[in-house]
């Protein structure tokens, strides 16, 4: 009842030719409560891009379950299908290439409104400044192209054109990794406060640990296609379980190395294999510090260990 999302078993494998098959999402299953920030992480090809893709739809499941608000979306009609691709919306990585060059910002941010009929003439020219103020911009800007603005403005103009139509869930890909350090924080807080203003949901996708941890409630650590743990976020950095996060989390710099304490740097060994020929067993097995004779043999189950804490590995 209060998920928004309840994500079962998902599946999303992509042919690339040559008969080979690339698991970009191997069965991945978890929940996203109303207003909170879900936090993933993972390196490239992990596929923390394709879930986020597959849950808002611009992906097909290749098998599995995506229930949004109680519904099973494979099963709408189109009328309740255009209604739930409307409250899920995405922001991403580079905001320039996903805003066109030729439109006015005034008429990007326009475009959803009318397209799903919200508001017309006037209200809907009134709505589009009032969204880019909300986002930090002016109505002036309205007139202007993408080219006339800064990185961070045009991430701000993309969550203008995400809130345009009035969403409960946004997916944000790696919506700061191409920004300067000094407007990450910015975006960071921009998306803090519109989540307060509207009851937003997010999906927060990150290539790193340190990006997501304040902005999310709890976070997931995907590793290969597979969900490796996903845990409240304080609990995840004070007790991770999982080989891969605690190696994960040894990486990040701390001010006083002091104080890190027992948790040593941990080195991992290894490529990280091709997505196209994964290791039998456990997926992270070839790099894992940990590692034994029967995660070649077995896929660790993905099980809740302690309270909301899940974490698929066969230490646990
Ligand atoms: Fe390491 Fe085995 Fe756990 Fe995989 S299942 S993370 S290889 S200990
Ligand atoms: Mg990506």
């Amino acid at each position: 009842p209060d998920n928004i999302l309840e994500i079962c078993d998902v599946r999303k494998h992509f042919n690339v030719g040559h008969k080979q098959i690339v698991k970009s999402v191997d069965g991945i299953t978890f929940s996203i409560k109303k207003g909170e920030t879900l936090g993933i992480v993972g390196e490239s090809g992990s596929g923390k891009s394709t879930i986020g893709r597959t849950i808002v739809g611009l992906y097909e499941a290749t098998a599995g379950k995506v229930v949004f608000e109680g519904k099973d979306i494979s099963q709408l009609d189109r009328r309740n299908k255009r209604d739930v691709n409307r409250r899920m919306q995405m922001i991403f990585q580079d905001p320039y290439a996903s805003l066109n060059p030729r439109m006015r910002v005034g008429d990007i941010v326009a475009e959803g409104i009318e397209a799903y009929g919200l508001a017309k003439g006037k209200a809907k020219q009134e709505r589009v400044f009032q969204l880019l103020e909300r986002v930090g911009l002016n109505p002036d800007h309205a007139a202007r192209f993408p080219h006339e603005f800064s990185g961070g403005q045009r991430q701000r103009i993309g969550i203008a054109r995400a809130l345009a139509v009035e969403p409960s869930y946004i997916v944000a890909d790696e919506p700061i990794s191409a920004l300067d350090v000094s407007i990450q924080a910015q975006i960071v807080n921009l998306l803090e406060d519109l989540q307060k203003q509207e009851n937003l949901t997010y999906l927060f996708i990150a290539h790193d640990l340190a990006m997501v941890k304040h902005i999310s409630d709890r976070i997931g650590v995907m590793y290969l296609g597979k969900m490796m743990e996903l845990a409240d976020s304080r609990k995840l950095f004070q007790n991770p379980l999982h080989p891969y996060t605690k190696a994960l989390l040894s990486a990040i710099p701390v001010p006083n190395p002091k104080l890190r304490g027992a948790r040593e740097r941990i080195v991992l060994g290894g490529e990280l294999p091709s997505p196209i020929n994964p290791p039998s067993g456990c997926p992270f097995r070839t790099r894992c510090p940990s590692a034994m004779d029967h995660c070649a043999k077995a896929v660790p189950e993905w099980k809740e260990v302690q309270e909301n804490h899940w974490v698929a590995c066969h230490l646990y």
